[in-house]
């Protein structure tokens, strides 16, 4: 267990309905919302075939071998397929918060935040943009993008979505949020979450095997004090642990752990903040307590999770919550 407190316009090649990269008929995500975002509309993510984001900047507080010593090279994406009631980025999430970008302004920012000594370059709920990024990794790469590039998701994707981005993700960094199918839907309105997310991760770990560092290790045992080895390779699967949720969180590290064992690393986090709309919840409206998340970590460590990293610290604040301010973009 770790501790860790010049792009030209890309038009879409025409392409039969059953392609769910055909943003004219969308079906990339499990909501099929089938809306032709070719044509300005949106569904339930609320953005067209024009990529927006809300933030481009050094991001310090990841784990700590995606941080490094500069930060991970954080991109935010505007809008997401999911609808989670607690989320820590409502604004971003909701679309309130976000400016179109271009394709080359896009390859520029992750040059440019490669030339500021980022780690990586993070895409921040990328799903519903995922085929209008291909092009732009692509060129981006043409034009001499070196440092690995994370693909950080909520996971509520088509594991087809997933296997048209092999060879251009170096490390995925998904989230588990349930198993429970109840709990997905009153919490996330994301039927079927665990099928869809764990069949998502399931591409994710068959594109990338086993983790590999900077060090040539496949494994993370820098002694503690010393600097991490930064990820280069691999799958860190993510579960923000929910208050009064212990038995559902129990269920996702289990069948984590049970079916990729070390090939993957799990990060359970406890920096779960009650956002306004969820004042009145009886569960939701509180942080999760030390003695649930002591419990959980300890679940984790009796499950046998090596490959772990935990929470530490003032971690459950919205300071951690960055400004979407279009900084960097
Ligand atoms: S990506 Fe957006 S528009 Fe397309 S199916 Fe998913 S939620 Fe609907």
């Amino acid at each position: 267990m770790y501790r860790t407190c010049g792009v030209s316009y890309f038009p879409m090649k025409p392409m039969n309905h059953s392609d769910i990269f055909d943003l004219s008929n969308c079906t990339l995500c499990p909501r099929n919302c089938h809306a032709d975002r070719l044509a300005g509309n949106t569904g339930f993510c609320r953005e067209t075939a024009e990529i927006r984001g809300a933030r481009a900047a050094l991001l310090a507080w990841e784990e700590p071998c995606l941080t490094g010593t500069k930060g991970s090279g954080a991109v935010f994406f505007s809008g997401c397929n999911l609808g989670c009631v607690f989320c820590q980025n409502y604004c971003l999430a909701s679309s309130q918060a976000g400016r179109p970008l271009s394709p080359e302004r896009l390859a520029d920012i992750f040059l440019s935040l490669e030339s500021e000594g980022a780690a990586n370059i993070n895409l921040v709920t990328p799903a519903h943009f995922s085929p209008l990024l291909v092009p732009v990794l692509e060129e981006a790469k043409k034009r001499g993008l070196r440092i690995p590039v994370v693909y950080n998701t909520g996971s509520y994707e088509k594991a087809e979505a997933i296997r048209r981005l092999d060879g251009l993700i170096d490390i995925y960094l998904p989230d588990l949020k349930y198993v429970s199918d109840e709990l997905a839907v009153r919490y996330s309105r994301a039927p079927r979450y665990f099928a869809f997310a764990s069949a998502a991760i399931r591409e994710m770990v068959r594109q990338c095997p086993e983790p590999c560092f900077s060090d040539g290790s496949h494994a993370l045992d820098a002694p503690e004090g010393e600097e991490t080895p930064l990820m280069l390779r691999g799958v860190i699967v993510r579960h923000l642990a929910l208050p009064g949720q212990q038995n559902d969180s129990r269920a996702v590290l289990r069948y984590l752990h049970e079916t990729y064992g070390d090939k993957i690393f799990i990060s359970i986090m406890s920096q779960y903040t009650p956002m306004s709309q969820v004042q009145g919840d009886p569960l939701l409206s509180r942080r999760l307590t030390e003695e649930e998340y002591d419990a959980l970590t300890d679940y984790a460590v009796e499950l046998g999770i090596d490959n772990g990293f935990l929470q530490e610290g003032e971690t459950a604040s919205e300071s951690f919550i960055p400004a979407f301010d279009g900084t960097g973009l």
